[in-house]
């Protein structure tokens, strides 16, 4: 399995938007790794994580093969996660595509229900965009994936889930945004049983202390991970990447970032990282 990261920022981005604090301003000196754009996800070329308004930026950048992408899991549905209005772009006329066949979002209450709006707004056949309503601890199979939809820790109102991911006997649980799970949740991952070959984990705060629910810092990963070992969810083997990050997180900038994170044994994504395991 491949995994590319095509963005890695949480809401505002890295620099933000419209800011001009430190770290910003740092970011766009620095360039490079620094620069981070909204939560996207591409594996093996084949299933889509997140639609979020830079889907285009990194379609440009990536040049990946989106016109032929058949299916595309959303998390929640917070503004860097999904973008519902951009799918008219799909429709005939303003895309000539080969082969027509439909893209599948698929998505549980709050993003199906964005989505659905945008769809009957302008009009859009199901042959163009399909449209599917998920069930938190319901596993379903798409493109050849087992695809297992877990509770999320974070704004309810967003129905957040992170996705558990398998095909061809390997494993990648993509965590964001969430912080600590709930008991459901942590159940429905003993369930599956197995070593997890890669995690990726929201660590929007960097270093920075903190104290709400809804996301994670370094030592929250290092806490869920510890647990995950003692599932026996992973072990040293397990590829760990932190991801999400916030500018008004501590440390967060890429080159500073990844010398703390590696002496904990993570990794750290940034715009365009690919990963195969
Ligand atoms: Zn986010
Ligand atoms: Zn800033
Ligand atoms: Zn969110």
């Amino acid at each position: 399995m491949k995994i590319k990261y095509l963005g890695t920022a949480a809401a505002e981005g890295i620099p933000a938007i419209f800011c001009q604090c430190e770290i910003c301003r740092k970011a766009m000196e620095l360039g490079g790794r620094n620069i981070r754009t909204r939560s996207q996800a591409l594996i093996d070329e084949t299933l889509l994580i997140d639609f979020p308004a830079d889907t285009y930026a990194h379609f440009l950048k990536e040049k990946f093969p989106l016109s032929k992408i058949k299916a595309c899991l959303i998390t929640h549905s917070h503004s860097d996660h999904l973008y519902p209005i951009e799918i008219e772009m799909r429709k005939d006329d303003y895309a000539h595509i080969e082969n027509k066949e439909p893209l599948t979002f698929y998505g549980d209450e709050s993003a199906y229900s964005l989505l659905r709006q945008a769809i009957e707004k302008v009009h859009i056949e199901e042959n163009v965009v399909k449209n599917v309503l998920i069930t938190p601890f319901v596993s379903f199979e798409t493109e050849g994936y087992f695809v297992m939809p877990i509770r999320a820790s974070h704004d309810s109102w967003s129905s957040p889930v992170v996705y558990l991911i398998e095909k061809d006997g390997k494993s990648l649980l993509y965590a964001h945004d969430t912080s600590d799970f709930i008991e459901e949740s942590w159940n429905c991952l003993k369930k599956f049983g197995k070593k997890i070959d890669f995690i990726s984990f929201d660590c929007t705060a960097g270093t920075a202390p903190m104290q709400y629910v809804g996301h994670m810092n370094l030592q929250r990963c290092i806490d869920m991970r510890k647990k995950m070992v003692r599932l026996g969810l992973a072990d040293s083997s397990t590829i760990c990447v932190l991801n999400h990050f916030s500018h008004n997180g501590e440390n967060v900038l890429y080159d500073t970032f990844s010398e703390i994170a590696q002496k904990e044994g993570f990794w750290v994504s940034y715009d365009g990282m690919e990963m195969t395991f």
